[in-house]
């Protein structure tokens, strides 16, 4: 169930970025069981990785205190829409439920790409933000038909 307290510390993370060097006003929060597992913001300028979102460190940062990749049970407060990125990461981390305070277009708003990239994938991944295109998949599908053989299965 929504709670605003959690909402208001991914606020305050965010805001604790607008004029610091770590990256861009985005903070998060994700709570398992009423509890704060992990908190954090955007940090791409600071550690020089643009994937270093705020959901994404929250959910590394979550996965390292609950010593797994499996973040089923956990609820996620992000303080604007998740970017597509950071939407798969949670996906790919089973958390089922998303709060979030901004949008995709207050971000676009002050200067990031989260609506164009979703316009992209609506669009059917078709302009110019990028060129993607298949090939040799004859060799690629082998680590696929090993993987269907092997004892460990991720997913
Ligand atoms: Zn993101």
């Amino acid at each position: 169930m929504y709670q605003k307290s959690f909402m208001n510390i991914a606020n305050q993370e965010a805001l604790a970025n607008v004029n610091g060097s770590d990256g861009g006003p985005f903070g998060c929060v994700i709570v398992k069981d009423g509890e704060i597992v992990s908190r954090a913001h955007n940090q791409v300028l600071v550690d020089r990785d643009p994937t270093a979102h705020g959901e994404i460190t929250a959910i590394r940062k979550a996965g390292q205190v609950l010593d797994t990749h499996d973040l089923s049970g956990c609820e996620l407060y992000t303080s604007a829409m998740p970017c597509p990125m950071c939407l798969s990461a949670i996906i790919w981390a089973n958390i089922k439920q998303v709060y979030y305070g901004n949008t995709a277009d207050d971000a676009a708003a002050i200067g990031f790409r989260d609506a164009a990239i979703y316009d992209f994938i609506n669009d059917g991944l078709k302009g110019k933000m990028l060129t993607l295109s298949q090939h040799d998949r004859d060799m690629t599908i082998g680590a696929f038909k090993a993987y269907q053989t092997a004892q460990k299965k991720l997913y």
